[in-house]
């Protein structure tokens, strides 16, 4: 029975779905204003995680995650950039998949964007207004949080703490009450906007959220995921509007995971310590090692990325890889699999299960599989081990990387056609001085394998082989 810590009770409960054998899943998005980091991808790998365990368990699972291609900051990136939101927001969303397709991160089931749902938003914004949740200030929508007493019951806050953790919005002075947020924006200068039933403006962050959740899972669902730093005031915000509508629960399960940090630090931009999968690729990392890695360790702990850890990680998955392999290349003596083995891998499988239950204790079912692997690699080396034992290993290891994707995972061969006609864009795109677009070329064939070495006439091509990977550095 797989147990999940929920931070609405702030405890570890069953996990029953709402509908028997389907789990309905809603996972805060990236928000498309620049490529996303590896604390980004923490998060999302432990939602990939979480899929791959209930699809283990037999689950049917239905998950939706926004894009956010209307805020402030894609507003702000756009402008900057000189192009429209749409084609600015439209190139993030393109390396957001790139990133995750790096990762070998599942896709989702749906991926709406906040811009395409404009109508949706205004339906409930209006049915707010109806039940009183909510009013309007000069051209602006709020949310009136007094009216909604059950407001704080996630985040567990008491209202003074409410208070101080808003961020005083100098340019929303007209709100009832600081803890009041804005459901609607009036339109401003420069800014791109809709024209409404409720006036002319944009939507605020919160409610795209709401309306995507309720539209594509049903007024009530099983999981919403996300980091901690959306408990509050985001995710406290969803339920108000959702429940504020429907008058129903909204999510059942809320699950949270910690931030990645980097030695130590919080990753910030200013302090040079701030990573996309890209610039770890680029420095010699396999896109396994780096999917081990934001995977290992349990997602309601803290994540120290290290130089060191990243060797840590790249061992982990050598040792994983080299041990399939062996199971398949090495020529074993004839025989059916042996009671010692069938036990210890029944065994491991057992562990796996049970760590994976207790809330997803990744690093412990990866300890039972780590240590199955060090008894059948003894046995081996004894030449004990028979084919029909390395079949049944084989089978084990196939179910356990169902959840880990990393063992039987190949490395995506992008075709020469392909590589060729990349180059030639990116050679054009140089030409143009457009010298964003020509180094995002370069990353995307990076990631894929594919080196490229520019010389004084041309551009020459390479694939990145394993054995010539530089020592991991960050
Ligand atoms: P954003 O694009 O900022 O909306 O964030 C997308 C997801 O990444 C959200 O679930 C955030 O909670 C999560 N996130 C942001 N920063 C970090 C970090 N340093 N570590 C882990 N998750 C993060
Ligand atoms: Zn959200």
């Amino acid at each position: 029975m797989l147990y999940l810590f929920n931070t609405l009770t702030r405890q570890k409960e069953k996990f029953v779905p709402l509908s028997e054998g389907e789990v309905k899943i809603y996972t805060c998005g990236p928000t498309v204003y620049d490529r996303v980091h590896i604390g980004n991808l923490r998060t999302f790998m432990f939602e990939d995680i979480l899929r791959r365990y209930l699809q283990y368990k037999g689950f049917k699972v239905i998950q939706t995650m926004n894009i956010t291609d209307i805020d402030d900051k894609t507003i702000k990136g756009a402008l900057a950039s000189g192009k429209s939101l749409k084609e600015y927001t439209q190139h993030y969303t393109q390396l957001f998949f790139i990133d995750i397709d790096t990762l070998h991160i599942e896709h989702a089931e749906f991926y709406p964007h906040a811009t395409d749902h404009i109508d949706e938003m205004i339906v409930l914004i209006k049915k707010l207004l109806d039940h009183n949740l909510a009013y309007e200030s000069k051209g602006s929508i709020y949310y009136r949080i007094s009216a909604f007493p059950d407001y704080g019951k996630l985040s567990h806050l008491e209202s003074k703490e409410l208070i101080d953790g808003f961020r005083i919005d100098s340019d929303e002075y007209e709100k009832e009450s600081m803890k009041d947020f804005a459901l609607w924006k009036i339109s401003k200068e420069g800014e791109p906007s809709w024209e409404t039933e409720i006036g002319k403006g944009r939507p605020g962050w919160h409610i795209e959220c709401s309306v995507m959740a309720m539209k594509y899972l049903g007024e009530t669902f099983d999981i919403h995921a996300g980091g901690v730093d959306l408990i509050f005031p985001h995710h406290e915000n969803e339920i108000a509007q959702s429940e504020g509508a429907t008058g129903k629960q909204f999510v059942r399960y809320w699950l949270h995971s910690e931030h990645l940090i980097v030695d130590s630090e919080k990753m910030s931009k200013s302090k040079g310590n701030f990573y996309t999968a890209t610039d770890i690729i680029e420095k010699g990392t396999d896109p396994l090692t780096l999917r081990f890695l934001l995977m290992s360790v349990h997602y309601r702990k803290q994540l120290n990325f290290t130089s060191s850890s990243l060797v840590q990680a790249r061992e982990a998955v050598e040792r994983l890889k080299n041990f399939a392999l062996r199971l398949t290349t090495e020529h074993f003596r004839e025989g059916h699999s042996a009671e010692k083995i069938i036990s210890l891998c029944q065994n491991a499988k057992l562990h796996f299960e049970e760590a994976m239950d207790d809330d997803l204790n990744i690093s412990l079912a990866l300890a039972s599989v780590f240590e199955l692997v060090r008894h059948c690699n003894i046995i081996a080396d004894a030449n004990e081990l028979t084919k029909g034992d390395a079949t049944l290993i084989l089978n084990y290891l196939a179910q356990f990387d169902k959840v880990f994707g990393i063992i039987f995972i190949e490395k995506q061969e992008i075709p020469e056609q392909e590589i060729l006609a990349l180059i030639e864009e990116r050679i054009q795109a140089r030409k143009d001085k457009q010298y964003k677009k020509a180094d995002e070329l370069r990353d995307y064939l990076l990631m894929k394998g594919i080196i490229l070495e520019d010389t004084k006439t041309s551009t020459r091509w390479k694939r990145k082989l394993n054995a010539e990977l530089p020592k991991e550095e960050l």
